[in-house]
């Protein structure tokens, strides 16, 4: 995505100081060779709002939207997985135990996918612990659920004169990490 002006001026700066500021990847399908076949219209409201016109490509627009348009495919809200179920091998899950509208309702397919994010999906193997699986399932190591770690993001705020009228401020970046990275010279941004 080009930036708008005063934000290409703080990349023109930047450049002359020796950094070099990049464009962040972004999910949106905007054309700007052809602006009336995009899907992206270059609102005002891009960042941390839903797109009203479907054109970011997150997961609702890029794959859950997509996969309801299939006569075979159901979506469940409301539905928490609380535990797993396995054979008596403990090879294979065979019901998947849901509560839904305060009320238990069971599963079975035979392909399980978990994904409830990184917490949840080490919450639900736990809780599925069985006398085959005693510490929760696929917990042979003993490390699900353990050992997460954080982002280490760093913050520079600038208060600048010149006033920034840019709707789209924030997709300009520069990285700097300890091997002096965003410097002349170096391979990386
Ligand atoms: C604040 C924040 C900002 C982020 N920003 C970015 C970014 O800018 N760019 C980027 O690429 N990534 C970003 N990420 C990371 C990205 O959002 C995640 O990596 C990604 O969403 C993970 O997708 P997922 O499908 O694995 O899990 P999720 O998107 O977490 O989906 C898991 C789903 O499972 C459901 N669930 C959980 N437990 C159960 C249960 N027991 N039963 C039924 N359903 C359950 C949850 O309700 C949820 O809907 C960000 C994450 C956070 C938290
Ligand atoms: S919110 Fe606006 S800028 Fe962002 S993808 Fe949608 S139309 Fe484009």
């Amino acid at each position: 995505m080009s930036h708008e002006l005063r934000i290409q001026q703080l990349a023109d700066d930047l450049g002359r100081l020796g950094c070099r500021p990049f464009h962040i990847p972004l999910g949106v399908m905007l054309d700007e060779a052809n602006p009336r076949q995009s899907r992206c219209i270059r609102c005002e409201t891009c960042d941390g709002h839903p797109c009203l016109v479907s054109a970011k490509s997150d997961a609702q627009v890029a794959c859950v939207d997509p996969a309801l348009e299939h006569p075979n495919v159901t979506l469940l809200t409301g539905a928490r997985v609380e535990h797993l179920e396995t054979s008596a091998s403990g090879r294979e899950v065979t019901r998947i135990v849901v509560e839904r509208g305060g009320a238990v309702e069971t599963y079975a397919a035979d392909v399980v996918v978990v994904a409830c994010g990184a917490i949840n999906s080490a919450a639900l193997l736990l809780r599925s612990a069985s006398d085959r699986h005693p510490r929760g399932l696929a917990n042979g190591s003993d490390v699900v659920g353990r050992h997460y770690m954080g982002h280490v993001n760093s913050v520079l705020m600038a208060v600048s004169k010149c006033p920034n009228r840019a709707a789209l401020a924030g997709f300009l970046a520069h990285v700097r990490g300890p091997a002096g990275c965003g410097q002349p010279g170096d391979a990386r941004p």
